[in-house]
């Protein structure tokens, strides 16, 4: 019935499918159908498309076809990555009894079919579907009290059982999604039409799960969590807030609803708090590039040139310390002193490194084996990582380690020994995926599965022999003992002498009895191998028994360890990451900042880590270290606030690698890195924002201006004295003017207000004005060299006021036709010449600074004597010397 053959209308399968599919209406359901996995109707379709699978019919529902494709059951995994990274959701549904069991109820009857699991981008725990080095979050999103209530978000990597909260903000929602980048954010659909949420939502797109609003019950939510975890009051677990405790809950429900039945092994809700980490957002992590790059990929990013880890472990945890920075400078230098250890401890650093390489993930096979996902690998692989965490631990005795490291390798000391000894004892050599394939379980571990064993394989050679003794006793050299699925084990003879089989009398339980006759054969059984075959099926079938049986203990084995083995992965993945930075810190020569809770931001020979390295993997030139130094200028005492460079220079001079450079080094001192420069004293930043390079947001229908202007207002309104901001270009995307005026205003505002370190890169040369009245502002320039008409780029950071833009200059570099070049020379001379004596900036210098904020009284402005002096000179009509003495002149009446 179920193999294939056309359905009439409406049959019972298809009416069982049409009901499990109304169920999970969001999901395409994959319906077990012996070795595939079948899709019909739209799922059909969408599915053809997604994956490139052929689109085909089978039967008909009311009249018409239905279409329908397939994958098979032993690579859907393939598929089912495909799907889930094209944002679909896959319902898997399989057969829950066995087929004989249908067919007892009668021939019309359908096999039942269940969904056993909701396949969604954030709850996937697959080693095949998931990336090994990055964390894979399901997040919630809970908020409480109405529209101007209290935020919160929870998030877990699934795979690893890590489970976190945090309050939010409305206006920090976007910076802490962006933070964690969870693969599925599951929402209250009574947020999904909030306007000031619209951005945000559009952003994450189909990572947007909306769920009913129950889910996120704060009522409930305590209780919810007390059910999950088991005890009768969440006292030990730490202080929430409610929307926090709404939010965790919201997450669990939502595993429930997905995983079904299992139960995946979550750590107990850890609390983020406020302010105990850096602050970046969404556009700042985009344009720091720090995870990934502006195009998406993970190469060319600040993770991929920092990542020496060797294990899966290791990666994910560079990956969420990257995501959160610190900001106690106490836990700094903690991470500080573990990096320094291995810096100086180079033996140990490598010897710890060569255990480390090729270890199994520990956490993710006992994620999969907590949701039953599990099988003999996964056991095989605990076995191996707690052998090797054996060796490390031995590690301990090292003089002088520092207490972060010395904590990790108690946790692996700490590892039952007795469960690493019998996993090892038990569990074979060559192990397979699936625990249904069977012989995982080693020779001489399992006596009574022994003996099935024993049995099993002795039937198969008294079946050998039996073959032996039909062949002489009927004299048929030809004679076989073959077995199919069909007949189980036969006798096979050419059909010429199937005669003298027949022939044999059927007497005391002798004799054949004919099965089959095919083109060239003949087919018979006989007693004695029924008995034969039956035994061998119970002696296999008891082994199966056997084995799943040793499995299953094995697993509960494992999982009543589960918290110290989590433990024991996190300390392997602090041992990876300390000892993967300070290899990094070595051979890149990169220092050990000094962080502390001052104000200070001073950098000495810094670099950009991921151009300096792309520059030597490419033999490129040399990266010209640049010093840079914000700190409050001495003197200027508590109330003074950070410095501000601005910087001005040609296009290609450096200037956007040296902001981001300077954002970068922030971000290394405060995961607890090395960096890369000769030193660098960092006061802590809370805040850290950078707008370097285009950011074009087209897909949320906002023109490049508007993206910069709301960006910028967000710093202007947020930006603390402890914040970082490195801004490049504000103003680009409006009439000449109106730019101006708007860096102007937003350089004054960070100065008097924000009173923020910053670094400024700009184009309007008029701008560098300001430092005469703006105390903590300073100038700097990129150095160039001409030669010979040819622009050369120094890429040196250095005080002073660029002379010139050399803008046509860089356009020849860039390959605009000679004519173009030429023709832009001719027009720049022109526009010189009638803009001398026009003294652009007096526009500006005339504005009296700050009138829209009263922040403080307005510089003294030129005197008018000089200004009216000023307004008469033509310098067209002058001859040098008649300069000399009007700015003699000019000055006189200063
Ligand atoms: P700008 O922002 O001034 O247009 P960029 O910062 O984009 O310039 O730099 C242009 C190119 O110059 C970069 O791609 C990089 O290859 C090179 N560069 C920048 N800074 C340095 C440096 N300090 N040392 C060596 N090369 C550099």
């Amino acid at each position: 019935l179920e193999a294939g053959a056309p359905e009439p209308a409406s049959t019972p399968m298809m009416a069982q499918f049409l009901a499990i599919k109304a169920a999970h209406a969001d999901c395409l359901l994959f319906y077990r159908m012996g070795d595939f996995y079948e899709l019909f109707f739209d799922d059909a379709v969408e599915a053809s498309r997604a994956l490139g699978i052929t689109l085909t019919k089978r039967g008909k529902h009311l009249g018409a076809d239905i279409p329908m494709a397939g994958v098979p059951v032993v690579s859907a995994d393939d598929y089912l990555q495909k799907l889930i990274a094209q944002g679909f959701r896959v319902a898997v549904c399989e057969q829950v009894e066995d087929p004989a069991e249908a067919r007892k109820r009668g021939s019309k009857s359908v096999v039942k079919r269940d969904v056993v699991r909701l396949v969604t981008p954030g709850t996937i725990t697959e080693e095949t579907l998931l990336e090994p080095g990055r964390p894979n979050h399901l997040m919630a999103m809970a908020r409480l009290g109405g529209a101007d209530g209290e935020w919160a978000l929870a998030w877990s990597d699934l795979s690893t059982g890590s489970f976190r909260v945090a309050a939010s903000t409305l206006e920090a929602l976007g910076a802490d999604i962006a933070a964690v980048e969870p693969s599925e954010i599951v929402v209250p659909d009574t947020l999904s039409r909030d306007e000031r949420l619209a951005p945000l939502f559009a952003r994450l797109g189909r990572r947007v799960r909306f769920e009913p609003a129950q889910l996120f019950d704060g009522a409930t939510a305590t209780e919810r969590l007390c059910r999950f975890y088991e005890v009768a009051t969440l006292e030990g677990f730490g202080a929430f807030g409610r929307p926090e405790l709404a939010a965790a809950a919201a997450l669990l429900a939502y595993l429930g609803r997905t995983q079904l039945k299992a139960r995946p092994a979550l750590a107990r809700p850890e609390r983020v708090e406020a302010g105990s980490f850096l602050r970046i957002d969404a556009a700042t992590r985009t344009s720091l590039e720090l995870i990934r790059t502006a195009s998406g990929k993970r190469s060319g990013s600040l993770l991929a040139a920092i990542d020496r880890t060797v294990t899966g472990a290791g990666a994910r945890l560079l990956a969420a310390r990257l995501a959160f920075p610190l900001t106690d400078p106490a836990d700094i230098a903690e991470r500080q002193g573990s990096v320094g250890f291995f810096v100086a401890e180079a033996g140990l650093r490598q010897a710890l490194r060569e255990t480390l390489r090729g270890l199994p993930d520990l956490e993710r096979a006992l994620a999969r084996l907590s949701l039953d996902r599990g099988g003999p690998r996964d056991l095989g692989a605990l076995a191996e990582a707690l052998r090797r965490a054996a060796d490390l631990a031995a590690l301990e005795a090292a003089p002088g380690l520092p207490r972060e490291l010395g904590q990790a390798l108690r946790d692996l000391a700490a590892l039952p020994t007795a469960l690493a000894e019998w996993l090892t004892a038990t569990l074979g050599d060559a192990l397979p995926v699936n625990r249904r394939d069977g012989g995982f379980i080693r020779a001489g571990a399992l006596p009574a599965l022994d003996d099935a064993l024993a049995l099993r394989d002795h039937s198969r050679r008294v079946v050998a022999e039996l073959q032996a003794r039909y062949a002489s006793e009927t004299g048929l050299r030809a004679l076989k003992i073959r077995h199919n699925n069909v007949l189980g084990y036969f006798v096979e003879v050419p059909e010429a002498q199937g005669p003298t089989l027949l022939a044999v009398p059927k007497e005391e339980g002798r004799g054949f009895t004919h099965r089959q006759t095919l083109a060239s054969a003949m087919r018979f059984s006989t007693l004695e191998l029924a008995d034969l075959e039956t035994r061998i099926r119970e002696a296999a079938t008891e082994a199966l028994r056997l084995e799943l049986e040793a499995f299953d203990a094995l697993r509960a084995a494992v999982l009543a360890q589960a918290p110290a083995l989590q433990r024991a992965s996190a300390a392997l993945g602090v041992l990876d990451v300390s000892a993967g930075l300070a290899d990094l810190a070595v051979a890149a020569d990169w220092c050990c900042p000094v962080v502390d809770a001052s104000l200070a931001f001073r950098v000495e020979c810094g670099r950009h880590p991921v151009v300096e390295a792309a520059l030597k993997a490419s033999a490129g030139p040399r990266f010209v270290a640049n010093d840079c130094d914000l700190s409050p200028p001495a003197g200027s005492g508590r109330k003074g606030g950070g410095a501000i460079w601005l910087i001005t220079g040609p296009n290609m001079g450096g200037k956007s690698t040296f902001l981001r450079q300077n954002a970068l080094i922030a971000v290394l001192a405060q995961i607890g890195a090395f960096v890369p420069a000769t030193s660098a004293h960092i006061g802590v930043v809370d805040r850290l924002f950078s707008r370097v390079g285009a950011s074009d947001d087209l897909a949320e229908g906002r023109s490049t201006f508007m993206v910069e202007m709301v960006e910028t207002a967000a710093i202007l309104n947020q930006a603390s004295e402890r914040t970082l901001v490195v801004l490049d270009e504000i103003g680009r995307g409006t009439a000449t003017y109106d730019g101006l005026s708007i860096a102007f205003a937003a350089v004054e505002h960070l100065h008097e207000v924000n009173r923020c370190r910053a670094i400024f890169a700009t184009h309007f040369h008029e701008m560098t004005a300001l430092a005469a009245r703006l105390k903590r502002l300073s100038n700097a320039t990129v150095r160039v060299k001409e030669w010979e008409g040819e622009v050369i780029f120094l890429h040196e950071v250095t005080a002073g006021v660029a002379d010139r833009s050399y803008g046509i200059q860089v356009a020849r570099l860039a390959g605009l036709p000679p004519a173009v070049v030429e023709r832009a020379r001719q027009v720049l001379t022109q526009l010189e010449k009638s803009e001398q004596g026009e003294r652009r900036t007096a526009f500006i210098d005339d504005l009296p600074l700050f009138a829209a904020l009263n922040a403080r009284p307005a510089a003294p402005a030129a005197p008018p004597a000089a200004l009216a002096e000023l307004a008469r000179i033509d310098p067209d009509a002058m001859s040098p010397r008649e300069a000399l003495e009007a700015l003699y002149r000019l000055k006189g009446l200063a």
